[in-house]
């Protein structure tokens, strides 16, 4: 076979580059080591626990690539959206944020003003603080949001009620790892531009069965999927071959979408890049009865940073599946099970009393020590474009040039950013942005997401 395109690599930054060509007419082929498609976004079964298991990922009504293509696909129904979010406190209050009948930028104003979770000084702080992305959000990213805080003269409750768990759930890091530029991007995207921005949408089945549908309309488009390790790239008159154990295709064209790393060792003389890695350590419990009432909610103050009621949110009609959530868990990674978990129920019995009638049958700890890659201030020279130096070969992964984090969003927008440039088009396969709601119509400045090539 000589297809005109190999992607190496099938999450979901691969698979975003090959449905995208595929659509258009070419013929592709993805060459993937892993037996199942989706990369970092997997489930699997736990052998010992006898349950399906995954971390839960969470998208925003902002990342309109990603919903856009699992609308394509199908699996777009098979995402519950909320538009409340719920913050609890150790004391019992209860702050629910959610847009109300004011128009974009206000629509958040009145549940944040009646939140207890913030004193007077913090909401007057952080409304200052916001007005400074309320155009749009820095174009270079060499300050840290750390310096950030203490420029703009933030609390030291607003920081931990307010702006951690929304820049350490969207970033996963700390204030010092990262810059203002993407957490001003986050604040600019879910708390001003829109209400619709700010929704928030969780699978409602295991990762791996969330993104199977991709794979199956690829595959009807004539994708063709190979499971081999790539361990070299050659080129030769008129394309490259691309090799791997036995497997060796040649193409016109190759889109490298691994990660960081494995690109760099595939790539010829790739430039290195100071890339940090993050950890998100997940805690999974099993009860003989619903213990939360809530389907998710944010907590504060302890090292659980999201409870998630999956049980809820996939609609069981008996039992309770939740996931406790730990976002750079840079302390988890030298602890081991029981300490994890004991630590874990301590501070949930805080929050749900329920907990203490209910009956615990199953627990299972699952730690993923690079799960995202930190956007640490000056990171953006680092981040390479998807066309490189050699004629036919590109790049596509959550850390090339996409002006997102590491998200899934951003690993959609690398594939497509890809599969345009390979046809002399950068924009050409990219969904457009939200439009902006209420008075930010006149207010967002819509900074594009990156120039046309
Ligand atoms: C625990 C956890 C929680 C997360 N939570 C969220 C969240 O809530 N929301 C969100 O948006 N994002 C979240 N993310 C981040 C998100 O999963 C990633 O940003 C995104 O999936 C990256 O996709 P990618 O295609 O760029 O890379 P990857 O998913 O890493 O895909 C790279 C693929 O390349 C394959 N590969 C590598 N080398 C080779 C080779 N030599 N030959 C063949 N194949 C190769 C790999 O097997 C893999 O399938 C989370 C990640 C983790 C781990």
């Amino acid at each position: 076979m000589k297809p005109d395109v190999v992607v190496v690599g099938a999450g979901l930054a691969g698979l975003a580059a090959a449905t995208a060509l595929a659509e258009d007419g070419a013929s592709v082929a993805v060459i993937e080591r892993r037996p199942e498609v989706g990369g970092r976004v997997y489930s699997y079964e736990h052998p010992a626990l006898g349950e399906v298991l995954d971390s839960q990922h969470v998208l925003l009504g902002c990342c309109t690539n990603l919903v856009d293509l699992c609308d394509w696909c199908g699996s777009g129904e098979l995402i519950r959206w909320y538009d409340e979010l719920t913050f609890l406190e150790t004391n019992g209050n209860k702050s629910v944020m959610k847009p109300g009948i004011l128009p974009a930028p206000s629509h958040q104003t009145l549940s944040f003003l009646r939140a207890p979770m913030l004193g007077v000084k913090d909401k007057v702080g952080i409304a200052r603080g916001l007005m400074e992305f309320l155009r749009g959000y820095p174009e270079g990213d060499e300050e840290s949001f750390a310096t950030w805080l203490v420029r703009t003269g933030q609390t030291e409750r607003a920081k931990r009620h307010f702006w951690e768990p929304v820049v350490v759930g969207a970033l996963n890091d700390g204030f010092e790892q990262c810059s203002t530029k993407y957490a001003g991007k986050v604040f600019h995207e879910t708390f001003l531009k829109s209400a619709e921005g700010g929704r928030l949408g969780i699978p409602k089945v295991p990762l791996t069965e969330f993104l199977a549908p991709i794979r199956r309309k690829a595959e009807e488009l004539g994708v063709e999927f190979v499971k081999a390790s790539v361990e070299e790239l050659l080129q030769v008159d008129g394309g490259w071959v691309v090799k791997g154990g036995e497997v060796e295709v040649e193409a016109y064209a190759v889109v490298v979408a691994t990660n960081f790393k494995e690109a760099r060792k595939l790539v010829p003389g790739m430039a290195d890049g100071p890339f940090v890695s993050a950890p998100i350590t997940t805690v999974h419990l099993w009860y003989d009865r619903d213990v939360t009432g809530l389907d998710h909610a944010v907590l504060l103050d302890t090292r659980i940073q999201w409870v998630f009621a999956k049980s809820r949110i996939r609609g069981w009609t008996e039992g309770c599946y939740l996931e406790l959530t730990i976002s750079a868990s840079w302390a988890e990674l030298g602890m081991g099970r029981e300490e994890i978990l004991s630590s874990a129920l301590r501070e949930l019995e805080i929050f749900f009393p329920a907990v203490r009638g209910a009956r615990l049958l199953k627990s299972g700890v699952l730690k993923e020590a690079r799960a995202t890659f930190s956007v640490t201030p000056g990171l953006d020279k680092f981040r390479p474009e998807q066309r490189t130096e050699w004629p036919g070969l590109y790049l596509a992964g959550d850390w090339t040039r996409t002006e997102w984090p590491s998200t899934m969003e951003g690993a959609v927008r690398s594939g497509r950013l890809a599969a345009g440039a390979l046809r002399g088009e950068l924009l050409r396969y990219m969904s457009p942005e939200l439009a902006a709601g209420g008075l930010m119509k006149w207010l967002s400045t819509s900074r594009p997401a990156l120039s046309r090539a």
